[in-house]
């Protein structure tokens, strides 16, 4: 007569589906474990970020690099002086897409000097890069934003070590690039 529940093969074939359960429970198990961890640790994470020069193209880095919300530290440093930065009489003409680009970030073009033309904005280097400048100064109080002016990049800043290191992150923001 047949034991209940089956034979001892039966018994075999059940115990061996369950312990191939159970390998494949734990095995998800821990794989949606390690999937949330890495999630969670890319979104904590925050970088140094270095950037080197204060004109259009470096302001604007450093504007999306602090909405980002993935900076620990930003350093933004130009060999020119306030003064010099601000005083650049070149003209700018800002295209509509770049113009709703910079929107995105905070640039207020109604409290900016400068004129409209078939949706472009024309205004002045310097004070397209003071209002940008502006912005930056304003996010000082909430996080860490260093603006060296007058400070050329060079290897005896301990940022720009830290940059050849690799443990910063580096934008370079020259004419060129
Ligand atoms: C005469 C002239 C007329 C122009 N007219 C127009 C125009 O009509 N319309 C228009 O859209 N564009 C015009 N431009 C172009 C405009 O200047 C550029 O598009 C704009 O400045 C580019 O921005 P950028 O941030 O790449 O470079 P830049 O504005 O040149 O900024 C680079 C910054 O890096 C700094 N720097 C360089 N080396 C170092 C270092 N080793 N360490 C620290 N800081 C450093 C510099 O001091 C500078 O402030 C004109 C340019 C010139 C020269």
């Amino acid at each position: 007569m047949e034991e209940a529940g089956g034979g001892p093969e039966a018994q075999y074939e059940r115990l061996a589906l369950d312990t191939a359960l159970s390998t494949l429970l734990a095995v998800l198990l821990y794989v949606a474990v390690k999937v949330s961890v890495d999630r969670l640790r890319h979104w904590r994470a925050r970088v140094s970020v270095l950037i080197v020069g204060a004109g259009p193209v470096g302001l604007t880095a450093a504007l999306v690099a602090v909405r980002s919300g993935k900076v620990l530290k930003l350093t933004l440093l130009d060999e020119r002086y306030r003064a010099a930065l601000l005083c650049r009489p070149q003209q700018i003409a800002l295209q509509p897409r770049s113009v709703r680009f910079l929107l995105a970030l905070g640039v207020d073009f109604d409290n900016m000097e400068g004129c409209w033309d078939n949706e472009h904005f024309f205004t002045r280097i310097g004070v397209f890069q003071e209002h940008l400048l502006s912005i930056l100064e304003q996010q000082k109080y909430r996080q860490e934003i260093r603006i060296l002016l007058g400070t050329k990049a060079s290897t005896r800043l301990p940022a720009v070590r830290a940059a050849a290191a690799g443990t910063l992150r580096v934008a370079l923001a020259l004419p060129g690039d």
